[in-house]
């Protein structure tokens, strides 16, 4: 009791830093009598990217708030009980306030129950995590943040390009392509063109064409391989390939949500994707996966395999 009423704002550390830890003490009786908040990374798009420990504070779930972008399947993990709250945004439109979502939390974990802040990917990419956690901690509610695995990574080895590659490409960079106007903070285009191999855009579907016009302005080679991948790893995923010049015409027909990767590594598109060919072949039930969730059986790897490459 003890532990859980400190107010904390912590990752999961190394075992005997003070910070929270992969340990028995999550779910136990202690544990579950205080209101908390679970900051926790639902991964890209399948189910089974959660990451256990995301799992096993899904399964302890008196309230889940949940984004847009998560699993349907997912929230079937969280117990029949426990109360579902969308708290989606889409492009343009705001479900709930931000206001609203932080008030719902503090609220709910103020009055003893274990909060689950569902987000899609990782909390902290573009997920306005940041100040969730910070509206928790001024009210005096304990959090913890689960990071998740971000569409920022995932997209692109969902679509079989690898964001690094030696002789290729040794960094990459995440930005935003939708800009808060609102904010003075911009991000610089032309400079960023030259200044790093692989370059990962999330929400820049509709800034598409001014994005690549910048980055060639900046002196990016208009021939630059380039890709714009769609609902990565669900059954749904589309990915467009095509090259810094052409890419927003031939991806124009493309609905949000999606990433843009541009950068040479792109020419491996439709590599063995993550888990594809590997898992389906292979016939060792210990190999087998372990935490699928529902067991509808449509989404998890068989969604990586029935995702459509397009190559246009
Ligand atoms: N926290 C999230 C990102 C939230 S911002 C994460 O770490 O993934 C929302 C943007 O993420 C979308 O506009 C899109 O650019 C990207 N995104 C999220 N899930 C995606 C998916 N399955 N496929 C492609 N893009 C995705």
């Amino acid at each position: 009791m003890t532990v859980a009423r400190r107010a904390r704002f912590a990752s999961p550390g190394p075992a005997g830093t003070g910070a929270t830890r992969f340990s028995p003490e999550i779910g136990s009786a202690a544990e579950a009598a205080c209101g908390r908040v679970i900051l926790l990374g639902a991964g890209p798009g399948d189910p089974e990217l959660i990451t256990l420990r995301g799992l096993r504070w899904l399964r302890q779930a008196d309230v889940v708030v949940y984004d847009q972008l998560v699993s349907p399947e997912l929230l079937d993990e969280a117990p029949p009980r426990a109360l579902r709250v969308f708290a989606g945004k889409s492009a343009g439109r705001h479900c709930l306030a931000q206001s609203v979502i932080n008030g719902l939390l503090v609220e709910h974990a103020g009055a003893g129950r274990l909060v689950v802040r569902l987000k899609g990917g990782d909390p902290f990419v573009f997920g306005r995590g940041g100040e969730e956690a910070l509206a928790c901690l001024a009210a005096g509610i304990p959090v913890e943040v689960v990071p998740g695995v971000s569409s920022a990574i995932a997209a692109a080895g969902a679509a079989g390009i690898p964001l690094t590659h030696r002789g290729l490409s040794s960094s990459f960079a995440v930005v935003t392509g939708h800009e808060d106007s609102s904010k003075s903070a911009t991000v610089e285009w032309e400079r960023l063109a030259g200044a790093v191999d692989t370059l990962v855009v999330l929400m820049g579907v509709g800034a598409l064409r001014a994005i690549t016009r910048r980055l060639a302005a900046g002196g990016r080679d208009p021939s630059t391989p380039a890709a714009v991948i769609r609902r990565a790893t669900t059954r749904d995923q589309e990915c467009v390939i095509g090259t810094l010049a052409d890419i927003a015409a031939r991806a124009a027909h493309l609905r949000p949500p999606a990433v843009i990767v541009v950068g040479e590594v792109v020419r491996f598109a439709g590599l063995p994707r993550p888990g594809a060919d590997a898992l389906a072949n292979r016939s060792d039930p210990e190999l087998e996966p372990t935490s699928r969730p529902t067991g509808s059986g449509t989404l998890a790897t068989p969604s990586i395999r029935e995702g459509t490459l397009r190559v246009v």
